[in-house]
């Protein structure tokens, strides 16, 4: 049996931002992970200054591409709105990588799927056991089946379910699209330049309204890939998309439940109005990791459930 103070499962951005903040406390602290990084996470990409902010990078230091939209395009029932920003892209395989290569914890390749109470210890198959538990492994999370689900239950109208799909492109201006709700999709459409010659594309809405419109998310994929095309967007690229469903922010019961967390999509804190769910998870990753290590209440009602005001006015940019 590997013991461990804390074991994280799920090594993605809310996973790694608690270990890494944990490691910082001289906390030990071990990370159970299903995939060896870097992994494919179906994704846009798209992260706030904010992100960087909280996790102490400058973007000069960033050792991947990091590309800097200043330019965000705005589709909206036929008009178009061209405004300025400052957002960042990243490819989540090597964000996700080097997020948790810096934590400098050690990551077991492991699928958790049975945890039990012994004790004041919770035991993973059989195999792990620890005293503080975080939940860190996105909407599938064994924390979230095994401790959660009877106290924070996911109402279904905050289900988004996703297509979206990585291209190589030549996009030259680094300007980041977005389309809401065209053809009655309940939700958006982007197009998120990347740096190194990379685009993602994908179509985003809420399950409950594509439902009751008897519509289909594959449907909203066609008519947006009609939309690529007058975009120089190479057709043979962009079949066979990815899909991937998450949640957002229902404050429906509690994060925490004795010495076990959750964080990040597990709790299913992605923002309202666009979905954005890396930040969330990287903030509720450290302030689980600051609960563990002070003993401090784990609240989240100071973590924002909107992302435009981030968007629209992204405030200082990090420095040291
Ligand atoms: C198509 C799409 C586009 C998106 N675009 C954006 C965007 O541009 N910007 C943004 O901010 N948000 C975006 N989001 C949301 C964002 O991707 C998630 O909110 C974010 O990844 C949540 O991070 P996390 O660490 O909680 O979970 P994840 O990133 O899902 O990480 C969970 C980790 O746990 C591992 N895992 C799962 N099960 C187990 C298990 N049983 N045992 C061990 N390990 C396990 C997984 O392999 C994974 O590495 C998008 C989501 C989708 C689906």
């Amino acid at each position: 049996m590997v013991a461990s103070e804390v074991i994280i499962i799920g090594g993605g951005p809310a996973g790694s931002s608690c270990a890494w903040m944990l490691r910082q406390y001289g906390m030990q602290v071990l990370i159970l992970e299903k995939e060896s990084l870097a992994r494919a996470k179906p994704c846009a990409g798209w992260i706030t200054p904010s992100v960087l902010r909280d996790l102490h990078v400058h973007p000069k230091e960033y050792p991947f591409g990091l590309l800097t939209m200043r330019k965000l395009t705005v589709h909206l029932f036929g008009k178009r709105l061209p405004l300025p920003t400052r957002q960042y892209s990243i490819r989540r395989s090597e964000f996700d990588s080097w997020l948790l290569q810096r934590t400098g914890v050690p990551v077991f390749t492991h699928r958790a799927c049975r945890i039990e109470r012994d004790g004041y210890s919770y035991v993973i198959d059989d195999a792990y056991r620890c005293r503080f538990l975080v939940g860190a492994a996105g909407t599938s999370c064994p924390v979230y089946g095994a401790l959660f689900r009877g106290v924070r239950p996911r109402p279904e109208d905050a289900l988004v379910i996703t297509l979206e799909k990585e291209i190589p492109s030549e996009d030259g201006d680094g300007t980041c699209r977005l389309w809401f709700f065209d053809e009655g999709l309940p939700g958006y459409a982007w197009y998120v330049p990347k740096e190194g010659g990379y685009l993602n594309v994908g179509v985003g809405g809420k399950f409950s309204r594509l439902k009751v419109n008897n519509q289909s998310i594959r449907d909203h994929w066609h008519a947006f890939t009609e939309k690529l095309k007058g975009l120089s967007v190479d057709p043979d690229h962009i079949s066979n998309p990815r899909g991937y469903a998450y949640y957002v922010r229902k404050d429906t019961g509690p994060v925490r439940n004795e010495n076990a967390y959750l964080v990040g999509d597990a709790a299913g804190l992605a923002t309202i109005d666009m979905g954005e769910g890396i930040g969330p998870a990287v903030k509720s990753g450290i302030l689980a990791a600051k609960s563990i290590i002070t003993g401090a209440p784990y609240s989240l009602a100071r973590l924002s459930r909107f992302s435009l005001k981030d968007i629209l006015l992204p405030g200082r940019e990090y420095s040291q």
